[in-house]
């Protein structure tokens, strides 16, 4: 049982991990032994990343693609498993936020925030599931969020997109389970990133975080990692359709 939570053999693909989330569970994952694909938008950030991971002595690969282009995608992850292997493991991580009052949420926004939070969990998601229903393996990790099950103000789009890949998680596992292949989701709470930074700075935000969250505290996007390498490996092989809060407390707490 000691290599229950082994990663070496598992080539796993994070999607958004030029930075942020998707670059530290990429640094965790590698430490437990996993062979590494960054993707971003940009090729310079994955470059970097795949720069410094290769510095701490990693298995990483990079490929480029923008997650919401059907076809771009679809070839993409053709191209990673003829040229690199098969993908074991995917994390459905990129994301964007906006913020508006939903009375003034322009709508191009709207369908920004949707195109890269949703739609390319399931662009991606079939792409890479074609694959792995053929092998009769493989495991699916959706980055979730406080706001798949809660709203707050100015960011109902990006509420709205979490639930939904919430609902993907679960609709993915019904059809999915039944060919060895377990879908997940990951549930971060208020985590220190680029895409919180303004929150971060924000000194009344941060008063109302910490009141608000059990732990009193923001999270260090490294406290993911444990989950990340619990849902890629072996130790969970029958966690099916489950949603794994990583919050501090924050959703059990009024
Ligand atoms: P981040 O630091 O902004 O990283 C996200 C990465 O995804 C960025 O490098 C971004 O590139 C990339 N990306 C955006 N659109 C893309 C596209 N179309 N194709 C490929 N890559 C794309 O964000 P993060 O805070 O690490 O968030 C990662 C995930 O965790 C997201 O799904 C987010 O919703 C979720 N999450 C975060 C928190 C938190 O507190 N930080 C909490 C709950 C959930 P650009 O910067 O160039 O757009």
């Amino acid at each position: 049982m000691s290599d229950l939570f082994d990663l070496h053999k598992k080539r796993i693909l994070i999607t958004g991990s030029g930075q942020g989330i998707g670059y530290v569970m990429a640094q965790g994952l590698a430490q437990y032994g996993a062979e590494i694909i960054i993707n971003d938008i940009s090729a310079e950030r994955a470059e970097q990343a795949v720069m410094k991971l290769r510095d701490e002595g990693a298995v990483v690969h990079s490929a480029v693609f923008n997650v919401t282009d059907p076809n771009a995608v679809t070839q993409a992850i053709d191209n990673i498993e003829n040229d690199i292997g098969p993908i074991d493991v995917l994390f459905n991580n990129a994301g964007i936020q906006r913020r508006h009052p939903f009375t003034e949420f322009p709508v191009q926004e709207w369908n920004d925030v949707i195109s890269v939070n949703q739609t390319s969990v399931f662009l991606v998601s079939q792409a890479v599931a074609r694959h792995m229903v053929a092998r009769g393996k493989g495991k699916i990790v959706n980055i979730c969020s406080m706001q798949s099950e809660l709203g707050r103000d100015t960011i109902t789009p990006y509420a709205a997109a979490k639930g939904a890949v919430k609902m993907l998680t679960r609709g993915m596992c019904v059809e999915l389970a039944r060919h060895n292949i377990q879908v997940n989701g990951i549930a971060p709470g208020y985590f220190k990133t680029a895409m919180t930074q303004a929150l971060v700075d924000d000194k009344e935000f941060t008063d109302w975080l910490c009141k608000r969250t059990p732990a009193a505290r923001w999270g260090n996007p490294e406290e993911l990692i444990g989950a990340a390498v619990f849902l890629s490996s072996q130790a969970s092989n029958f966690v099916n359709g489950h949603l794994l809060f990583v919050d501090g407390g924050m959703l059990v707490a009024v």
